[in-house]
């Protein structure tokens, strides 16, 4: 029996009503929304039937309660209250669940405590429902009046309910940095909501309140984060994330792909290159030394491609580096003649070289890239020239211990349209394809250039006029390292030397004793067929655990290893050979070889122990470098 007229009543359950308003609505809106079958889906809209149902329970059970016209069995009274607290203890469940299926997939609850959520749920009903009996038989409970017994007001009307609520705010505290940003703020408010309606109506217990905070919690979980823009645009971003990570997948295996694939065409190039240059060294027929030049050109040309594919992958992957040393500008002007002299020579070309002589020579940068770049302009010149001459000028401007580098590389040859000018970076792009055809090329050497040269702080740009000639003029910041002058060197390079070709023996070392271990028979021939005018003492181990029985045998001055051999790779039998006990080359210098050209294969085997590296195809002159550097003094004889 109430102790409230009907409009105080009503009075009281003002804020209730319109909380109940907005739940009705939310209700009607619930089946218009997307509808993905989610977790999260599925979540909220029992949340907001819960508390809709929750609300108008709440609000018959107070009025039957506290309006005063109403005669009530009190048994009926204290059913009402029974089922406002299963409404509340249904509400802050629900509320819990909706909070956990933001996490799912991310971080479930533990076992325990998500069975005995789920007990509570279960069980307070089955419990309201025996207690109601036993009021109404009057078994154990007094059927006469309506006032609840204060273990069942403690126990329904606040313990499940703070515990759901205090579940709610650790498992969200704990796990907020899941979130994104709108879910983080909608979520945080939603709980502020939630809780603070219940401690509000604590603190005043005369108006109905509780379920305002929840509402006003669902309307802004549902414009902030339950939307059906908002799932698209979750959904869609999810799918993109799952497209992105497949796309990274995809380009992990294309690297491992092109590295495997260089690794596969350098070993047989090895071979061919090789053999092909004994021929040249040996033969006394000029017909045959022509035949095997041709080979030579055309298994450099694949190999300039290979390196290409591999250099352009590096790019896109992000993983090119420009590695800065201190180099002498005068030895990549030597070198870079040397290189493209003979191929001007074969087309009849004439190289011009303009050096300025004041410029420093001794700079600081990365000096191979600048190499690849220079020689990239000077081939592209020769190889689209027929007539005239090829050029390369290099002047350089100093200021605050930088030059800016200078260098226009200028030909003769077939010129480029205007229209195409803006084409020529674009990678795989080869311009004025009708009288390019017969020209080998990839249409990747520009863009690499280019890129390598933005990366290096640089820019590149072009002047030409078709049919008539172009020039490419790079400018490169360098450090200056001293300002001693390059001096003149144009005469002594501008000759250079179509001889240059011709295998000369730098040294000879008939003591010197050297290990050299590869798995490829054909390739320990070419080694030893390369170093054969040394005279240095070559023995041969077909696998790693051959070279590491050999190595404990007999000191070797040098150790050359392949890497990649079956059963034991370079790296383990170096590490097998270092420590061996007693052993005769722990500390041999040892020179890994391998056909291994991806970035980072060179820092990666000295990491691993190696004193240097060389690349297949192993090229006569670097080899006979290498070896010498390594050998003792005394065992070397200088030809020069
Ligand atoms: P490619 O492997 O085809 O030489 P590049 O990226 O080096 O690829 O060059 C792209 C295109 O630019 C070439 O196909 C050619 O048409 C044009 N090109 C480059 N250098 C010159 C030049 N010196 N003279 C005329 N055309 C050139």
């Amino acid at each position: 029996m109430g102790d409230l007229s009907v409009m105080e009543t009503l009075h009281r359950m003002y804020f209730s009503l319109t909380a109940l308003m907005f739940n009705g609505v939310l209700c009607i809106m619930i089946p218009i929304m997307d509808k993905d079958n989610s977790n999260r889906n599925r979540s909220f809209s029992t949340l907001v039937f819960t508390v809709f149902f929750g609300n108008l329970l709440t609000c018959i059970t107070s009025f039957i309660r506290h309006a005063d016209s109403i005669v009530i069995d009190p048994r009926y009274v204290y059913l009402a209250y029974l089922i406002s607290c299963l409404a509340n203890i249904y509400v802050t469940g629900f509320f819990s669940v909706y909070m956990e299926s933001y996490f799912v997939d991310k971080h479930e609850p533990h076992p325990i405590v998500k069975t005995l959520n789920r007990a509570i749920l279960i069980a307070s009903p089955i419990a309201m429902a025996i207690l109601f009996i036993c009021k109404a038989a009057g078994i154990g409970l007094d059927p006469t009046t309506a006032a609840a017994e204060p273990w069942v007001r403690y126990l329904f009307g606040y313990a499940f309910e703070l515990y759901f609520l205090l579940y709610t705010l650790i498992f969200f505290s704990r796990h907020t940095f899941l979130l994104n940003k709108r879910a983080f703020i909608t979520a945080l408010w939603g709980v502020v909501l939630t809780v603070g309606g219940i401690i509000l109506q604590l603190l005043f217990p005369m108006i109905l309140v509780n379920y305002v905070g929840a509402s006003l919690a669902l309307l802004l979980f549902y414009f902030g984060v339950e939307t059906t823009d908002y799932r698209k645009l979750n959904k869609t971003l999810e799918e993109l994330e799952v497209a992105r990570e497949s796309a990274d997948r995809a380009n992990q295996f294309k690297s491992e792909f092109l590295a495997n694939m260089s690794h596969e065409i350098r070993t047989p190039i090895n071979a061919v290159l090789g053999m092909n240059e004994m021929i040249i060294r040996e033969s006394k027929d000029p017909q045959i030394t022509e035949y095997a030049k041709d080979v030579e050109n055309s298994g450099k040309n694949l190999l300039s491609i290979i390196n290409d594919i591999l250099d352009f992958s590096k790019i896109e992957a992000g993983r090119m580096e420009i590695s800065e040393s201190s180099y002498k500008l005068s030895q990549v002007i030597h070198d870079l003649t040397n290189l493209v002299k003979n191929r001007a020579d074969e087309k009849g070309l004439e190289l011009d070289l303009f050096i300025d002589e004041t410029m420093p020579n001794d700079l600081y940068g990365d000096e191979v890239r600048l190499k690849q770049v220079v020689l990239n302009l000077l081939t592209n010149s020769v190889k689209y020239t027929e007539h005239g001459s090829v050029s390369l000028s290099v002047e350089g401007d100093a200021h605050d211990g930088i030059l800016d580098l200078k260098i226009a590389v200028s030909d003769t040859g077939i010129g480029i349209r205007d229209e195409d000018k803006d084409k020529l970076f674009d990678q795989f792009t080869r311009v004025d394809v009708q009288h390019n055809r017969t020209i080998e090329g990839t249409g990747l050497g520009l863009a690499i250039t280019h890129k390598l040269i933005t990366m290096m702080g640089g820019s590149i740009e072009v002047e030409s006029s078709y049919g008539v000639g172009s020039t490419f003029t790079i400018t490169i910041p360098q450090k200056i390292m001293s300002d001693e002058p390059i001096g003149n060197i144009t005469d002594r390079y501008a000759r250079g030397s179509g001889a240059a070709d011709m295998y000369r023996r730098k040294f000879s070392a008939p003591d010197a004793e050297v290990l050299v271990v590869d798995d490829t028979s054909m390739n320990i021939m070419v080694f030893k067929y390369l170093l054969k005018e040394t005279e240095v003492k070559i023995d041969c181990a077909n696998s790693a655990r051959e070279a590491i029985i050999m190595s404990s045998q007999k000191k070797y001055d040098v150790i050359f290893m392949d890497q990649r051999m079956p059963h034991m790779d370079g790296t383990q039998a170096l590490n097998e050979i270092r420590k061996q006990k007693d052993g005769k080359n722990t500390d041999t210098p040892m020179v890994c070889m391998t056909a291994d050209a991806v970035e980072g294969a060179r820092e990666r085997y000295l990491n691993e122990g190696f004193d240097d590296y060389l690349t297949k195809p192993v090229e006569g002159d670097l080899l006979e470098d290498m070896l010498v550097k390594y050998l003792p003094r005394r065992k070397v004889i200088s030809e020069s």
